[in-house]
């Protein structure tokens, strides 16, 4: 029930990461008074984390988070990368940690979440977080994961292992990404990217063999367990009607899939844009170069699979961990962007811009 009649009534359909965040901020937006809609036929949500690098704005996001870490790791059969940093580490946070923390937020500032039977007839404004859709045969990060307590002293708990990528690669490019929470305690989850997501007991079979080829361990208690599948690259609105906010209005990040932190950065820009303007929309808070290279990146990984393990070790060889950081979180100048084509391969990127473009022409990609 909308309470006052002069303020504009904007409603997001939704209740996860992008719409909490907003409503938990709609004190910033006095004019708007916000509803949420939570969905029909929407999944059960299941608790898992979200990986981001620190920055400045992200203190409460910080202060919320399990555990963060100075160190990660990128790791081959020929090599690895171990990247440091202290200003900005990595942190994982629980999506529940989040959302609770909005929810009460939101709670405070008398934002209702409603159910879709209530729909208000009467909004002014209607904005949409229900996920994007692929566009033909996308490409998908899927994985599974669980999270371990193992007997004796097993894992590394100083180092975050970002993509290992000592596994089975028959079913695309595939690695293990392993948060140490202490030397007993870890979440490790196979992660593939291809455009099949059907592997059944793969992902199992593989976190399995790691741990026993890698750390010798074989007896374990699992605590948690977590999946999920990410479309990459270019996407379309879930409702072309409805205007998006989140992943649906463009936060993902095409070639790695993180979308967390650039949520709060689109929610940061829509709130910034409409104290100026009095308009309100969430634009990608991707550039259009980043896009484009994340596309070339992705058009490589799809037709080059195997060239994929040796791709990321180079480009986390040739950064340091503040720029390898800054890179992950969008906050990339013309120096930056530089390091890393030129750490690409050059015979692969040539094939991959060629191939991108073909691919643009013929599918109408952006
Ligand atoms: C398991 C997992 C791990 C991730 N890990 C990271 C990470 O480490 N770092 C990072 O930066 N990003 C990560 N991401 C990506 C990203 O941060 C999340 O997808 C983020 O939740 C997107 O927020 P959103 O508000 O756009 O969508 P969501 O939070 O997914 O909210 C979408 C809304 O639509 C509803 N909905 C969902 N499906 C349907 C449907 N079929 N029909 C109707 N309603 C529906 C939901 O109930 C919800 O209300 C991860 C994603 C997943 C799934």
């Amino acid at each position: 029930m909308w309470v006052d009649k002069l303020s504009i009534k904007t409603t997001i359909i939704g209740d996860g990461c992008a719409a909490l965040t907003l409503a938990a901020m709609s004190d910033k937006l006095p004019n708007h008074l916000i509803q949420l809609v939570k969905p029909d036929n929407a999944p059960v949500p299941i608790d898992h984390m979200w990986g981001f690098w620190g920055a400045k704005g992200l203190e409460r996001q910080i202060s919320l988070s399990r555990k963060k870490w100075n160190n990660w790791a990128i790791i081959t059969e020929s090599g690895q990368s171990i990247m440091s940093s202290e200003e900005h580490p990595y942190y994982a946070i629980h999506r529940n940690e989040w959302l609770n923390y909005c929810r009460s937020e939101a709670k405070r500032l008398s934002v209702d979440i409603i159910d879709n039977s209530d729909f208000p007839k009467d909004s002014d404004l209607v904005f949409d977080s229900r996920p994007p859709r692929t566009i033909g045969k996308a490409m998908l990060q899927h994985f599974y994961g669980i999270e371990v307590e193992t007997k004796t002293p097993t894992f590394d708990s100083e180092t975050a292992v970002l993509m290992d990528f000592r596994v089975d690669q028959s079913k695309g490019l595939h690695f293990i990404y392993l948060l140490p929470f202490s030397t007993t305690n870890a979440l490790i989850e196979s992660t593939i990217f291809s455009t099949d997501a059907n592997v059944g007991e793969f992902y199992n079979q593989s976190i399995n063999e790691y741990l026993d080829r890698i750390y010798s361990c074989t007896q374990f208690t699992i605590k948690h367990e977590e999946q999920g599948i990410i479309p990459m690259g270019s996407l379309k609105p879930h409702d072309p009607n409805i205007p998006g906010i989140g992943g649906n209005a463009g936060a993902i990040r095409p070639g790695s899939g993180y979308a967390f932190v650039f949520i709060q950065k689109q929610i940061d820009a829509a709130i910034e844009l409409s104290r100026n303007t009095g308009d309100l929309y969430f634009r990608t808070p991707h550039r259009k170069i980043d896009l484009w290279m994340d596309g070339v990146l992705l058009t490589v990984l799809q037709n080059y699979p195997e060239e994929g393990p040796k791709l990321f070790l180079q480009m986390a060889k040739s950064l340091s961990g503040d720029q390898f950081a800054k890179f992950m979180s969008g906050e990339i100048n013309w120096s930056l962007r530089l390091k890393v084509i030129f750490a690409m391969p050059k015979l692969l990127f040539i094939k991959g811009v060629t191939r991108h473009i073909f691919r643009k022409r013929n599918k109408g990609v952006p």
